[in-house]
């Protein structure tokens, strides 16, 4: 069985987080014997304030290092966020997500080390070698900090998701190009996650985001923790909080297809469910045409593919022309023309990194109106 310990909690409170992270670990079992040095994981995917809820929210963070610190343990914070992985974006991130706080509070290390290693997985479905920053290496154990958000792509993010911040900068978008297909991708996740072996993952619902996420979304007070040595188990329960079905989480199907996941197998402890599940969180639309797949004669598929099909909008009134979205396009789909993006639809590969990296939310995601209503 998957333990799964859920609590409810209403502020950002360092204090209060770790109570309820020593309970979970209480009711979870959870063993740091052996330990020395513990790599925390947020969700820190670009400057952003706490309050925007895009990133791990520090509270979380601060919480989860004095969890640490109690059992005599180091902590060291490091992600590779989205775009380039140097040490000057690093001290913005920290500093604007509230990272570099906590660190001087609490002590716990900062990583700015951007040097990263191949390690040998012979197992993995997708990847066989997989690129990782080297603090993971250095370390003996490693949380996984996520935030709970929805995701244009993945239609969901969490304790798993968050993983992919292990890869080195430019190595994530190379990925990137060469998983295009939603099932790839998602498989190359679970290669990530099964590969780093988290010891455990915790996921912040206090505030969540809704909508267009991962990052111009709405922040939506969820007030849940979720706590799991099994990130997948987490995922699923922090899914079933928002409503989110099983057939339209892409990453928990291919987890279930590989045999990594049964909905039975998880036991829910800590404060009822019900009282926390909400049924009206807003997701960003479906996501692919794969269910016309064999209905209908290939060409007829294709053409209807592409008018279906989501797909990047520019909205260049919105545009300060940072190039954040033409340096981190996988497909070099994008061109600046007068400071401003042109897309090439032809070109571009749906994984939507240009929406979940523009800091002016300059960037929508185009739906076929027939998703909009009918197919939602
Ligand atoms: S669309 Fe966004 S990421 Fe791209 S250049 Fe404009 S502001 Fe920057
Ligand atoms: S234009 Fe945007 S969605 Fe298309 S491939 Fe580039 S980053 Fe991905």
């Amino acid at each position: 069985m998957a333990k799964v310990a859920v609590f409810k909690c209403e502020d950002y409170n360092a204090g209060e987080i770790l109570k309820k992270l020593k309970l979970a670990c209480k009711m979870l079992n959870v063993d740091f014997s052996g330990k020395e040095r513990i790599l925390l994981k947020p969700n820190l995917l670009m400057r952003k304030k706490p309050e925007d809820a895009v990133t791990t929210h520090p509270e979380v963070v601060e919480a989860t290092v004095e969890l640490l610190k109690e059992s005599g343990l180091d902590a060291v914070l490091a992600d590779s966020p989205g775009g380039t992985y140097t040490k000057k974006r690093l001290e913005g991130i920290y500093a604007s997500t509230g990272m570099k706080g906590v660190c001087d509070r609490t002590g716990a290390l900062l990583n700015y080390d951007t040097s990263w290693y191949e390690l040998n997985f012979e197992q993995g479905r997708m990847l066989k070698r997989i690129p990782f920053i080297s603090p993971l290496r250095e370390c003996d154990g490693l949380i996984s900090l996520a935030k709970l958000k929805t995701h244009g792509m993945a239609v969901y993010t969490g304790a798993v998701k968050n993983l992919f911040g292990l890869i080195p900068g430019g190595q994530k978008i190379e990925l990137h190009f060469k998983m295009q297909q939603l099932d790839r991708f998602m498989d190359m996740l679970l290669d990530i996650y099964l590969a780093s072996r988290p010891m455990l993952s915790v996921i912040d619902g206090i505030v969540a985001m809704e909508g267009s996420g991962p990052s111009a979304g709405v922040p939506r007070k969820l007030g849940v923790l979720i706590v799991s040595q099994d990130g997948i188990a987490a995922d699923f329960v922090a899914s079933k909080i928002i409503g989110l079905k099983i057939n339209d989480f892409p990453l928990l199907k291919c987890a279930v297809n590989r045999g990594l996941f049964r909905e039975d197998e998880v036991e829910i402890v800590g404060d009822k469910l019900e009282e926390i599940m909400v049924k009206d969180f807003k997701f960003p639309g479906k996501k692919d045409v794969l269910f016309l797949k064999g209905l209908l004669p290939a060409w007829f598929e294709n053409y209807i593919k592409g008018w279906l099909t989501p797909k990047p909008v520019f909205i260049h009134k919105k545009c300060i022309g940072c190039r954040e979205c033409f340096n981190t396009c996988p497909a070099h789909a994008i061109m600046m023309l007068n400071k401003k993006p042109v897309v090439d639809l032809d070109r571009c590969i749906r994984c939507f990194c240009c929406h979940e990296l523009c800091p002016e939310k300059a960037i929508n995601i185009d739906r076929a109106f027939i998703f909009k209503t009918i197919l939602k």
